[in-house]
């Protein structure tokens, strides 16, 4: 199973930043022990998104802002990181690890960024630590290369994808699913081809019922020829900004449940990590870890 890590690509942020960005490293490293320990994983190095890959999603004007530095105190108040150089590469190859991941897909049947899920960027804006949107490009790619026709986006990051709602309005060859806390950020959502909002505090069992039926609908509606699957970690009851109580273990059901989904359906997945801010980093690792040594295991 290849896995595209963009750790290599350090996000500059000041002393005290909310944003755990130390997990990423972390997560290659623990991987690469059980790679060491015989794992079936192959690391590569993702390309950076090229210009033309952003703009079949994002605006150009937009894009050109990121690019130069010249994005508004307001823009970059709502993304969430300070502008810099550093940035501006480290999204470049996050969202290009999407696409290479998706690509690997393809061809193996499963594969991995160890970033991403980026989720609230729209058309022309980031928002929420997300610049650029790396699934939705991914998706466009995909479709570009005549690799794909249809895609199934199945969001369980445990904020509502607003940003991939929004640029596929409209577009009925992308579908959008959405788990995720009701009441939790964005707080104006952007309605996707299927949201399911949770209430405070839903534990595995409800969180599971949801997921399953949302999966059925899904994958009945989508007719995708690919999935790409944002497993966030922070529906974890430990995450301090999630408000759901998943336990490590009813992620990892999430993670049997999609991913055995998608197999009986015969279906690529691409995975992308989404969120995770557990105050404990190893807790974010042993989440996004699980899920990259279970869909190791179902590509056998
Ligand atoms: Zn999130």
């Amino acid at each position: 199973m290849r896995l595209f890590p963009s750790d290599r690509y350090p996000l500059p942020l000041p002393d005290g930043h909310r944003f755990p960005a130390a997990k990423y490293a972390l997560l290659r490293r623990r991987l690469e022990a059980h790679a060491a320990a015989g794992a079936a994983f192959e690391f590569v190095e993702p390309h950076a998104a090229t210009d033309d890959e952003l703009v079949r999603v994002h605006d150009r004007a937009y894009v050109g802002r990121v690019l130069s530095g010249r994005l508004s105190r307001e823009e970059v108040r709502r993304i969430g990181f300070p502008w810099s150089p550093e940035l501006v590469a480290r999204s470049l190859r996050s969202t290009g690890a999407a696409v290479d991941a998706a690509a690997a897909a393809l061809a193996d049947g499963v594969a991995a960024s160890l970033a991403g899920g980026t989720h609230h960027a729209g058309t022309d804006w980031g928002e929420g630590y997300c610049v650029f949107n790396d699934t939705a490009v991914a998706a466009r790619e995909m479709q570009a290369r005549a690799a794909v026709r249809r895609v199934l986006i199945l969001d369980c990051d445990v904020h509502q994808g607003n940003g991939t709602a929004q640029i596929f309005t409209g577009d009925d060859s992308v579908f959008t699913m959405s788990i995720h806390g009701a009441r939790n950020f964005p707080l104006r959502k952007h309605p996707g081809s299927l949201d399911v909002g949770l209430d405070d505090g839903t534990g595995d069992e409800a969180y599971l019922a949801a997921l399953a039926a949302a999966l059925r609908e899904s994958f009945t509606r989508a007719r995708a020829d690919l999935v790409l699957y944002i497993a966030g970690a922070d529906p974890y009851a430990g995450d301090r900004l999630g408000r759901l109580a998943v336990t490590k273990q009813g992620l990892a059901e999430r993670d049997r449940l999609v991913l055995e989904t998608a197999a009986r359906s015969g279906l690529p997945v691409a995975i992308v990590c989404g969120g995770g801010y557990c105050e404990d980093l190893e807790s974010i690792v042993d989440i996004h870890a699980a899920t990259m040594l279970r869909a190791a295991e179902t590509a056998r």
